[in-house]
């Protein structure tokens, strides 16, 4: 078999549950991690007889896409912020949405002029797979950054990709429903599990039977309820010019910013995404 014919193949196999041009973009970068192909290699050996191991590792693949298992757990990393991260079936696969959280963040924290921000600390709440720690760390080189997690096999993923990308990361495994620490921080930075059972029903079966509830989900009568334990965290864990820095569920982008003020906080702002949706919320600063 070649590539030409193993492309019909992948066509027809995965046709029942994506459509044709997904199916190409998942056959190109397939091709790219099991043949270390590029786009214009892949057509330069479209008719060359595909070798054994690599076609046994195709169909392993395949068998998996076919599942609904998406791409990024099956080929094992994916691309934030330009920067690659493992993931695996332990972490949610990183979002466009947090990398413009990310992008906010970083200006936010380039642009000030005090030095308190400039050689600051950071903590990640909810890590992950360390995709927000880390890609803070790669651009703001002179913060500290802290990430904790609930999950032992996220962090073990985030310290992979720590390593991975060469940035210092101090991880701590802890549930910041009730973790308690006396370290004060600068900027407090968390996109934590957001989305009610009610909007569970209308997600994605390829998200809901792969990727890790416990990152997800919260209850309909309670979903704020890690923005205000992280909030009451910052009220004690975060300095006084502080930056305390949401992702956030798209209906609930008042709701978020009325919780933070009546916890005290100042200088709430709320910003969309690029699909024009509530998704990001930024405090800075707190009422003494
Ligand atoms: N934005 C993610 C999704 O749509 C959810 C992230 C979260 O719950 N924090 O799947």
């Amino acid at each position: 078999m070649n590539l030409k014919q193993l492309l019909h193949h992948f066509t027809n196999e995965l046709i029942a549950i994506y459509d044709e041009q997904e199916i190409i973009s998942i056959f190109n970068i397939t091709v790219e991690h099991i043949s270390g192909f590029n786009r214009s290699q892949l057509m330069l050996n479209a008719d060359a007889e595909i070798e054994d191991v690599k076609y046994n590792e195709y169909l392993l693949a395949l068998s998996r896409l076919k599942t609904g298992e998406p791409l990024q757990y099956v080929i094992g990393d994916t691309v934030f912020y330009g920067l690659t991260f493992k993931v695996s079936g332990a972490v949610l696969i990183p979002r466009p949405e947090t990398e413009e959280l990310v992008d906010w963040v970083i200006e936010r924290c380039g642009s000030d002029q005090s030095k308190t921000l400039k050689n600051g600390s950071i903590l990640d709440i909810g890590t992950g797979s360390g995709c927000i720690a880390i890609s803070l760390k790669k651009n703001l080189d002179n913060f500290k950054v802290s990430a904790i997690d609930v999950s032992e096999s996220a962090l073990a993923i985030a310290s992979e990709n720590a390593q991975l990308n060469n940035a210092e990361i101090n991880f701590i495994h802890a549930d910041i429903l009730s973790y308690k620490s006396t370290e004060m921080y600068d900027v407090i930075v968390s996109n934590p599990p957001y989305i009610t059972m009610e909007e569970q029903k209308a997600m994605h079966k390829n998200v809901l039977e792969n990727e890790p509830h416990l990152a997800l989900f919260v209850s309909n009568e309670e979903p704020l309820i890690f923005y205000e334990a992280i909030a009451e965290f910052a009220l004690r864990n975060l300095n006084e010019n502080g930056l305390l820095c949401f992702e956030i569920n798209e209906y609930l982008g008042k709701e978020t910013v009325q919780m933070l003020s009546d916890k005290s906080f100042i200088n709430i702002e709320l910003r969309k995404d690029m699909q024009g949706k509530d998704r990001m919320v930024l405090a800075s600063g707190m009422k003494l």
